[in-house]
């Protein structure tokens, strides 16, 4: 039985995220279409949960001065499409429509620059532990929802060190693809 969707793509926002503006993104090219769905993590400091850095780092609202590691990270403008917190909650921080600044250099299948069609979906987590079953759960909810919404990202799914071998490591050896697509069958079914 499949209880009813919980989220919703209507005009670029997900319906079920809390909105939360980022002034990080600009525009996608023209004529660029949306094919791509780019999967990571991210934790601050890192391997350390909760707090609300994250957000407050796509805002360009972190305190620098907080923790020695932001100090690492000072002045980068960075953002995502999608947050999804340990609880399963989910933050939309840019647009669909518009191109978040997530992937960096970056290529996929020959064609770089995958910020320009592609949307970023941030796991709360690390490389070094596991996700949690609420996450998986929530992104194979969101990604079914994205790939209905946007059909040819249907083909084409990635993590970042896919798209950036050199330089990222995210989602990291933690996140269980085979689960992860397992449960997204079940939801399009
Ligand atoms: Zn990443």
């Amino acid at each position: 039985m499949q209880t009813a969707p919980q989220f919703q793509v209507v005009d670029g926002q997900l319906l079920g995220a809390r909105q939360v503006a980022s002034p990080n993104f600009n525009q996608r090219p023209e004529n660029t279409e949306i094919q791509l769905i780019v999967i990571h993590n991210i934790s601050l400091p890192p391997s350390q949960f909760g707090g609300g850095y994250i957000e407050q780092f796509f805002q360009n609202q972190l305190d620098w001065s907080a923790h020695p590691y932001f100090k690492t990270i000072e002045g980068m403008q960075v953002s995502t499409h999608l947050l999804i917190l340990r609880t399963g909650e989910v933050l939309q921080f840019v647009n669909f429509k518009d191109r978040a600044w997530h992937a960096g250099r970056s290529s996929y299948l020959g064609k770089i620059e995958c910020n320009d069609y592609s949307i970023g979906i941030e796991l709360e987590g690390s490389d070094d532990q596991e996700f949690e079953h609420v996450q998986y759960n929530v992104l194979a909810q969101v990604v079914a929802t994205l790939q209905k919404a946007y059909p040819k990202t249907s083909q084409h799914l990635a993590g970042h060190s896919d798209i950036a071998p050199n330089r990222k490591t995210d989602p990291g050896p933690h996140f269980r693809w085979d689960d992860f697509r397992t449960q997204l069958h079940k939801q399009k079914q």
